[in-house]
């Protein structure tokens, strides 16, 4: 296959009919409309074979999940995501691949009326770079700066089950299917970033691990937090799969869990829980935001515990 076959059979799996888009793929760029009093949010992120998934991935998962890391950060932001752009490097063109990569892609992109507006294809070692782009009333994004002391940590969903699926993988074990649904097919929480925008006053989507991204609130904000150990949202999978806790640290540093991580001021609290449960997103408190500048993790009795390694960072031995 050529690359231009290649880029063909991407377009004509992905077509996803949106009046905002003025010209999509096979232009030099692309023509997107913003509508006024509207901010456009966007990010990237890139998934290298190896580093962000195991080789032998399946295709499908891998074009789910290169699209919902995005999507989760578009969610963090309180943003309705609408284009994305894919810049995809493979080994060969492997017509297998693409057809399985799209068909991934295309299944999430649909579910969120997202347009694939443009890309590049290149031959290399297997890398996948999605840009994603959204919008949001101007000055209504949700960022991690905004964090006060005596707010509430909640976190959506539950939290260690992709790190946990990795290991199982990893160690040749069976790996439950709910763990593995975690793992490759994660679902950004774009409906709870909306809820919580205007209620939360910090939010970031746990990618590497919610002892560092919580952190990363904290410094961000100016403050301290602490978790209540016991309060971590398990999965009934996880805690039948490992000990106590083995669950707590893949909870606390795991990576890949693309949950909201977010503060809400006390009183707003009971209120914006019920609204995410109403709309099918359960998320729970799990601390509270205190003075200074570290994330502690206290037990039953108050007492700090030590923290595993925090969260995963490129180019650290
Ligand atoms: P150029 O040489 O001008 O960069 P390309 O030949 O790389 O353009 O791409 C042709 C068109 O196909 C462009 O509109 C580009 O955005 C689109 N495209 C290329 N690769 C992809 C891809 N993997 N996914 C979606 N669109 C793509
Ligand atoms: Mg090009």
């Amino acid at each position: 296959m050529s690359e231009f076959a290649l880029i063909d059979s991407i377009r004509g799996l992905t077509a996803q009919a949106r009046d905002d888009v003025g010209l999509g793929i096979g232009d030099d760029a692309a023509l997107l409309e913003v509508a006024s009093g509207q901010q456009l949010v966007a990010c990237t992120d890139t998934l290298v074979a190896g580093v962000h998934f195991l080789h032998g991935t399946a295709p499908t998962d891998l074009g789910w999940k290169s699209l919902a890391v995005n999507l989760s950060d578009l969610a963090a932001m309180g943003a309705t995501p609408a284009w994305a752009l894919l810049a995809l490097t493979l080994p060969h063109a492997d017509a297998d691949f693409v057809n399985g990569f799209t068909k991934g892609f295309a299944t999430l992109a649909r579910e969120h009326r997202v347009a694939l507006v443009g890309g590049d294809t290149t031959a290399g070692p297997l890398s996948i770079t999605v840009t994603a782009l959204g919008t949001l009333p101007t000055g209504s994004a949700l960022t991690r700066g905004g964090a006060q002391i005596g707010d509430v940590v909640c976190v959506t969903g539950s939290l260690g089950d992709a790190a946990a699926a990795l290991r199982l993988l990893q160690s040749r074990a069976n790996v439950p299917d709910h763990l593995l649904a975690a793992l490759h097919r994660p679902q950004p929480r774009i409906a709870a970033g909306q809820i919580l925008r205007g209620v939360a006053t910090a939010c970031i989507d746990v990618s590497d691990g919610l002892a560092a991204d919580l952190g990363h609130i904290c410094t961000a904000s100016g403050v301290g937090a602490e978790i209540d150990a016991s309060l971590l949202p398990v999965s009934n999978a996880l805690a039948q799969a490992f000990d106590d806790d083995t669950c707590r640290a893949l909870a606390l540093s795991g990576g890949d869990d693309y949950e909201l991580c977010f503060t809400v001021p006390v009183p707003s609290v009971d209120a914006v829980l019920a609204q995410l449960a109403g709309a099918g997103c359960v998320a729970q408190r799990i601390g509270r935001i205190v003075a200074g500048g570290r994330v502690r993790v206290l037990d039953r009795t108050g007492n700090p515990i030590d923290l595993p390694r925090q969260g995963w960072e490129h180019f650290t031995p």
